[in-house]
């Protein structure tokens, strides 16, 4: 894993919430007392904000709804010129990190080019537009897992196995009664294949490269311009963006977790369409409350069960 880089003192990100009204929480995620997010009716300082922000998206679940099948996701008309907008403004600040490969990730998204981190990190492309992807070795061990994979699963159409440079994924969604079974298919198919391990996300089990996670991949943007020194946000849905959350805190921004579930991310969206909303926000220039409200809630303040 790369080394983390420090963020100084006088950078530090100050994370404060303030009650919008009697029960939405509006958040303030903000560097050097310039906050971002939301605030008050102060276009400077939101501007200024956001223009320290790095923003780290994981895809399904996140910026589209999940599917019955990974292909079947529905791609929002306006979410790729989003995207485009909002990396101008970030200065290029802006990555999709995703367990998807990087051309399904291209595919989807056309005509957007952000940044990528596909197959969690294990290949991709940097802000300059140069692509990156795993050694040789680890490709071709993620081959032979696939194949392995694919003689054992043929003939099941509810199961969909998806090949990735250096990953292999096996969906089960179309038939959770087989989770069990997946799982045992997918650790034989793991053992003795040197450097890999078997991580799990909804419905889909996936064998990766050990110490390769969103968390590792978000170090290693934060490392290199345009993201070094910029306040890291990531916003996810999974287990597998726990290590996303974990890594954007740790460099002193936020994680943002999409949906219900236990996580360590400091803030969360109820929704992708509450996700959508706040990247408009951050692409407007409305900063009145009541346009940002309620977009975000702050985990820590919410109501154990
Ligand atoms: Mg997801």
């Amino acid at each position: 894993m790369p080394a983390v880089p420090a963020i100084s003192a006088d950078r530090r990100v100050d994370i404060a919430m303030t009650r919008r009204n009697r029960n939405t929480w509006g958040p303030l995620v903000g560097m050097d007392n310039h906050f971002i997010a939301v605030a008050e009716k102060d276009d400077r300082m939101c501007n200024r904000g956001v223009s320290y922000l790095a923003v780290f998206l994981d895809f399904d679940g996140t910026l589209v709804e999940i599917a019955e099948r990974p292909d079947l996701v529905i791609v929002p008309p306006d979410l790729p010129t989003t995207l485009m907008q909002l990396e101008q403004r970030l200065g290029g600040a802006l990555a999709i990190v995703t367990g998807r490969s990087l051309d399904v990730v291209d595919s989807f998204l056309t005509p957007a080019r952000t940044a990528v981190a596909a197959a969690h990190g294990s290949e991709g492309r940097l802000s300059s537009g140069s692509s990156f992807g795993p050694p040789a070795v680890v490709a071709a061990s993620a081959r032979q897992i696939y194949e392995t994979l694919a003689s054992v699963v043929e003939g099941e159409p509810r199961l969909v196995l998806e090949q990735k440079a250096g990953a292999a994924a096996l969906h089960f969604r179309g038939a959770p009664e087989l989770e069990d079974k997946c799982r045992a298919i997918m650790n034989d198919a793991v053992a003795g294949v040197e450097g890999f391990g078997v991580v799990e996300g909804k419905c889909v089990l996936e064998a990766r490269p050990v110490g390769t996670d969103k968390g590792t991949a978000v170090c290693a943007f934060m490392q290199e311009p345009p993201f070094r020194n910029r306040t890291p946000i990531f916003i996810g849905d999974d287990r597998t963006d726990e290590d996303g959350f974990a890594a954007t805190q740790s460099l002193g921004g936020a994680g943002i977790k999409v949906g219900p579930g236990a996580t360590c991310a400091e803030f969360r969206a109820a929704s992708v369409t509450d996700v959508h909303r706040l990247l408009r926000g951050w692409l407007s220039d409305d900063v009145s409350p009541d346009f940002h409200a309620g977009h975000l809630t702050h985990v820590g303040s919410e109501m154990k069960t």
